[in-house]
C-alpha cells in the first residue's frame, strides 16, 4: 500500500512518514502543494494525506485539481482548523475523512486503515446494499425486499449519496452541494421535502426504517440501533 503525504511542517511530515513506514506502508513525503499534485498525478497511490495550508497550492485546490482529472484515490485531510465549514468544504470536494491537529499517531493510523479497507467504491461496486434495500448503479434501479421502487433522478442521487456514506450523518449543506449543486446558504427546505418523499417510498411500507433525521445535524442512512 502506497501513501503520499503532502505536509509542509517538516516535523509533522517526518513523524508521519516514519510511523507509517513502521506500520508497513510505502510512503512518500513532499512539502509543497504543487509537488504534491505532480506526484499524485504520476504515481499510483492508495491514499493521499493532505495538509490544508500548504505553499504552492493549498490542499483543497490540490484535491479539486485531482478530482477534475478523474483521479479518485482516497484523501485524508489534516487540518489545524476545526470549524465545521472547513470540514464540510473538504468533504464536499471529495475528501474521505479529516483529522484535526493535533492528533495522535494511533488515531491517524486507525483512520488510514479504515479508509483503505473501504477501498475505492467508485471503481468496484455496481450495487449498493443496506439490509433489504438495494441500489443497482448500472441499471439505476432500486428495490426493497425484492420489490422494485420507482425514484426520480434526484431521489436516486440522494439515495445513492446516503448509501455510499451510510452510517455517517450528512449535513444538509453537504447534501445540497452534492445532489443539487447548490451551495450552503440556499434554502435547505428543498432537501427536507425531497427526503420526506424518499422516505415515503423506501421506508414507509418496509422494515427496518433506514433514513434517520439527526436533529440539528442532518440525515443518516443506517440500521436502527437495537435497544
Ligand atoms: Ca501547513
Amino acid at each position: 500500500m502506497k501513501i503520499l503525504i503532502v505536509e509542509d511542517e517538516v516535523k509533522t511530515g517526518e513523524y508521519l512518514r516514519l510511523g507509517l513506514r513502521e506500520a508497513g506502508f510505502t510512503v512518500e513525503l513532499v512539502h509543497d502543494g504543487l509537488d504534491g499534485l505532480h506526484l499524485a498525478r504520476e504515481g499510483d497511490y492508495d491514499l493521499l494525506i493532505l495538509d490544508v495550508m500548504l505553499p504552492g497550492m493549498n490542499g483543497w485546490q490540490l484535491l479539486a485539481a485531482l478530482r477534475q482529472h478523474g483521479q479518485m484515490m482516497p484523501v485524508l485531510f489534516l487540518t489545524a482548523r476545526d470549524q465545521v465549514e472547513d470540514r464540510v468544504k473538504g468533504l464536499e470536494l471529495g475528501a474521505d475523512d479529516y483529522l484535526v491537529k493535533p492528533f495522535s499517531f494511533a488515531e491517524l493510523l486507525a483512520r488510514v486503515r479504515t479508509i483503505l479497507r473501504r477501498g475505492r467504491p467508485a471503481a468496484e461496486a455496481t450495487t449498493l446494499q443496506l439490509a433489504n434495500l438495494e441500489l443497482d448503479l448500472l441499471r439505476r434501479r432500486v428495490s426493497r425486499d425484492g420489490k422494485r421502487i420507482t425514484l426520480t433522478a434526484k431521489e436516486f442521487g440522494l439515495l445513492e449519496l446516503l448509501m455510499r456514506r451510510h452510517g455517517e450523518v450528512l449535513p444538509r449543506s453537504l447534501i445540497a452541494s452534492q445532489v443539487w449543486d447548490i451551495n450552503f446558504d440556499s434554502d435547505t427546505n428543498v432537501i427536507d421535502v425531497a427526503m420526506r418523499r424518499l422516505r415515503a417510498k423506501i421506508d414507509d411500507d418496509f422494515e427496518p426504517k433506514l433514513i434517520q433525521t439527526v436533529r440539528g445535524m442532518g440525515y443518516v442512512l443506517d440500521l436502527p440501533e437495537q435497544s
